[in-house]
């Protein structure tokens, strides 16, 4: 009887030392674990090179292993130290937990509250995680980021001293800004018109073309801006005149034999109305939508012009040919004695012999060569620094993009693709984003007072 007793408590034994061997390996292997080596990581979510008056910095702290236990961030000037930001973040405890693995870490940083003045300083970066590594302390990076604390704006200083312009035109402005490395241009009302260097060889010369709206009155108001790296900006008026101009009322009868005849291209290619609307409806949607999308995409194909006057003297008017249409014209169509739509005509329409070559009005750059909505067949071609003309409804486009053309190459042929009731060729241009008056670019007095003499005199 006596020996039933040891027979039961020998599992008991077995159990306890196998939890207990089961305790230390996983204990151990945790302890090892938590002895990881990989270093945490502080990365800033764009490099910092420039501080104004404020500055948001924003930056990842993360540790894949253990955990981010702290993050530190300090500026370090003229041997002061401004501690930013200090947090520590819990980990993962003895049975394990979550853990604190990526940060977003955002501060704003106060240039007068710290006390910082202008010139060099060090952002310094720290992040430890929760290692056991260094007796328990974490493993540790550390890092300096030389920073330039500037808070006084750019001066600007306005060259050309007569500025005469006309509603709907364009204009020029050359000034010098004291900072390099600063976005700046022509301010007109809400739109802004980029300057470019490259022009004059003093990187701080910039010339602007702008253009004083159709839409916008002479009372305007426009100055010079610029906004250095670290965000400090600046404003400087300058002298100017606006001639304010009456753009012609056009009222335009859309007959059905029209829509029958030009609305079926825009049918397939374009999701623009239902396939049961009426001819009409869908002319007002091509009328409305796909002009919008047809400028958005000119406009787009603007953005990026050349450092480079390519163009000189005026421009080419299409030879032997009559004005069908003006700049600006304000359009009122017509529909069975109803006003269905009004538009404003952006460009100047040409009528020569049907199929007439049509030469480049300039020198420049095709930036663009495809069929393009309304327009149908077009061309776009970037004279430099932000001027730009282009040609629609096009029978032929006999060029492609980028190349280099001299004034009077053919560029294509007139015709009617788009919306075009007959052959002829849609002549505007555009500075920066804004359409603007053909007529003052084919007038060589106008050039030479506007621009040219302008651009010999700073020379
Ligand atoms: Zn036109």
């Amino acid at each position: 009887m006596s020996t039933k007793k040891p027979k039961l408590r020998r599992p008991l034994y077995v159990l306890v030392a196998f939890l207990f061997c089961g305790l230390a390996i996983s204990l151990l292997s945790m302890i090892v674990m938590r002895l990881e080596g990989e270093m945490p990581v502080f990365q800033l979510e764009s490099p910092i090179h420039t501080i104004g008056k404020s500055y948001t910095l924003k930056g990842w702290a993360s540790d894949q292993k253990s955990g981010v236990s702290r993050v530190w961030i300090a500026i370090f000037q003229q041997g002061k130290e401004r501690m930013l930001f200090d947090r520590t973040y819990p980990s993962k405890g003895f049975f394990g937990g979550s853990v604190v693995q990526k940060q977003l870490v955002s501060l704003e940083i106060y240039v007068d509250a710290l006390g910082l003045s202008e010139g060099e300083a060090l952002l310094r970066t720290a992040v430890w995680d929760h290692s056991y590594r260094g007796w328990w302390a974490g493993n540790r990076s550390y890092s300096e980021h030389k920073i330039l604390i500037d808070t006084r704006p750019p001066t600007i200083d306005v060259l050309t001293r007569t500025h005469n312009l006309n509603q709907g035109g364009a204009g020029l402005a050359i000034y010098r800004v004291s900072e390099p490395g600063t976005d700046n241009g022509v301010q007109v009302a809400d739109r802004f018109f980029p300057g470019y260097s490259r022009f004059f060889s003093d990187p701080n010369f910039y010339i602007a073309f702008f253009s004083i709206p159709y839409d916008e009155g002479p009372d305007s108001r426009l100055y010079v801006m610029a906004t250095d790296p670290a965000g400090n900006t600046c404003r400087t008026g300058f002298a100017y005149h606006i001639n304010p101009r009456n753009f012609k009322q056009d009222n335009i009868v859309v007959s059905d034999a029209f829509l029958r005849q030009s609305i079926p291209q825009f049918e397939h290619a374009l999701n623009i109305a239902k396939p049961s609307a009426s001819l009409i409806d869908k002319f007002i949607a091509v009328n409305r939508d796909l002009r919008r999308t047809s400028d958005t995409t000119l406009k787009d194909a603007c953005k990026k012009s050349d450092t480079k006057q390519y163009w000189e003297g005026p421009f080419l008017r299409l030879p032997r040919s009559a004005r069908k249409a003006g700049f600006a014209d304000q359009r009122k169509y017509q529909y069975n004695g109803r006003t269905v739509d009004e538009q404003v005509h952006l460009g100047i329409d040409l009528a020569s012999t049907p199929h007439s070559p049509v030469p480049a009005a300039n020198n420049g750059r095709v930036a663009l060569a495809e069929h393009l909505g309304i327009y149908g067949k077009s061309v776009l071609l970037d004279h430099g620094f932000g001027l730009f003309s282009m040609y629609g409804h096009l029978s032929r486009i006999e060029v492609t993009r980028d190349q280099v053309l001299s004034r009077g190459d053919v560029i294509g042929f007139t015709g009617t693709t788009g919306l075009a009731g007959g052959d002829h060729l849609h002549y505007a241009m555009i500075v920066s984003h804004t359409f603007v008056n053909p007529v003052e670019w084919w007038d060589p007095n106008w050039i030479k007072h506007n621009v040219t003499d302008k651009l010999k005199t700073i020379k």
